[in-house]
């Protein structure tokens, strides 16, 4: 009755324009509309959140429970946080052929691609990238790799004598570290705006947050170091009792888990080794080449390996994978981004063997515009779900430290 009381004297403040802001209520947002796929994911989640039966699969039900209804926000943060491991839909009594035709991982995955898209900085790109993904990026990296060899052939000879793996006497370093250099910005700049974007859609202020400063960075504190623990373990890659995803079928396995580490950690071995050659070059005066047994090149090589295995093993289960767990409209891209990933490490790999050879400069060619092409589309593709599901799990992490405002259970 009170409540009644109180909603009745408020329209009253409302109506007469009296009504007053509380800083600590979060002012309401109008509903978006949904597009299709994300008025699925908000039936879907509907019935599982009544079902519950897989709660403890991973970190998407429990994030779940706290909400009852699914908006555009809570279907984009949702669709992040699902790594896209099969469990429950192997174990959904719902699932096709059932009327329900409950589909989750289906489902997010739309939903998570078009969140790449949605928050893609500058939009322009992200619309091109959505138009013809594989395209844009093959044919990007195939193009700028032809300008490379083009740019050394028209200086001399693409076959040349042996240069001792002297890189910079086909390209400047300066010309490198120049190119190289706004690339990199660019990637980073695009990644952080889109994940800006998205962090603020996803997580608007909620009653029941802490309000002290002190509150707010112990929570922060300990949300971050939950999150990055789950990114770098790839938690959710376990299926929720630690023996992995479903891949073709029912069995488990975790060499998508492993396969992912390998693809992660390659990449940042290959990074740390770009890293170290530049402190060598600005801080120690030590320029290129390095030995083969030069922190450089052994990070580099390391992380070659891992690029080949990792992707290659990716590649081999993404063909072998039930197509009931993703959206196949997205193979193509997804393995497009994967084939990029493999011909920057085969050809970093040929470029370290036979830098003492007469093709340097051609494969030094090839491999900087594949490289510069990989870049160029890592926030538009596939890529971007390392950050934007960095960005969920961070959320999640914040999210089940602060009182359930449903109190209904589930945490
Ligand atoms: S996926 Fe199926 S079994 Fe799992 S919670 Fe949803 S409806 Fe229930
Ligand atoms: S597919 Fe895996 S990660 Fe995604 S919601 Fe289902 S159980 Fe969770």
């Amino acid at each position: 009755m009170q409540q009644l009381t109180d909603l009745v004297a408020r329209a009253r403040e409302d109506a007469d324009g009296r009504i007053t802001v509380n800083p600590r209520v979060v002012p309401i947002r109008p509903a978006l509309p949904l597009t299709a796929s994300e008025e699925e994911v908000s039936r879907i989640l509907q019935i599982c959140n009544a079902c519950r039966y897989c709660e403890g699969f991973c970190a998407v039900f429990p994030a779940m429970t706290r909400r009852l209804e699914f908006g555009k926000a809570d279907t984009h943060y949702l669709a992040n946080l699902c790594h896209n491991c099969g469990a429950c839909l192997h174990a959904c009594q719902y699932a096709p052929p059932h009327e329900f035709a409950v589909n989750v991982p289906r489902s997010m995955a739309e939903v998570r691609m078009q969140t790449y898209h949605d928050y893609a900085w500058p939009p322009a790109l992200g619309a091109l990238y959505r138009r013809n993904g594989l395209t844009v990026s093959v044919a990007l990296a195939l193009g700028l790799a032809l300008f490379l060899a083009l740019a050394v052939a028209f200086r001399g000879s693409l076959l040349h004598e042996p240069l001792a793996g002297d890189f910079y006497a086909i390209f400047p370093h300066n010309f490198l570290a120049a190119v190289f250099g706004a690339v990199f910005l660019f990637v980073i700049f695009a990644l952080g705006m889109g994940v800006r974007s998205f962090w603020r859609q996803v997580s608007p202020a909620q009653p029941g947050q802490p309000s002290t400063p002190a509150e707010v960075s112990a929570v922060r504190g300990a949300a971050a170091a939950e999150a990055t623990h789950d990114v770098l373990k790839l938690k959710y890659l376990g299926g929720g009792h630690g023996e992995g995803c479903n891949n073709e079928d029912d069995r488990f396995t975790l060499w998508r888990r492993r396969f992912h580490h390998m693809t992660f950690y390659g990449f940042m071995l290959c990074f740390a080794s770009t890293s170290v050659a530049t402190l060598y070059h600005y801080l120690l005066g030590l320029e290129a080449p390095y030995a083969l047994t030069s922190l450089p090149v052994l990070l580099g090589t390391l992380g070659g390996i891992g690029l080949v295995v990792g992707p290659s093993g990716l590649l081999w289960m993404s063909v072998r994978r039930d197509p009931a767990h993703g959206d196949q409209a997205q193979r193509p891209m997804d393995r497009g981004f994967i084939a990029l990933l493999l011909l920057t490490s085969i050809t970093g790999l040929a470029l370290l063997a036979w830098r003492d050879t007469g093709f340097m400069a051609l494969l030094l060619a090839v491999h900087l515009g594949v490289v510069m092409g990989l870049f160029l589309t890592l926030p538009y593709g596939k890529f971007a779900h390392g950050f934007y599901r960095s960005a969920a799990l961070l959320k999640h992490a914040m999210e089940k430290r602060l009182p359930n405002r449903l109190a209904l259970g589930g945490d």
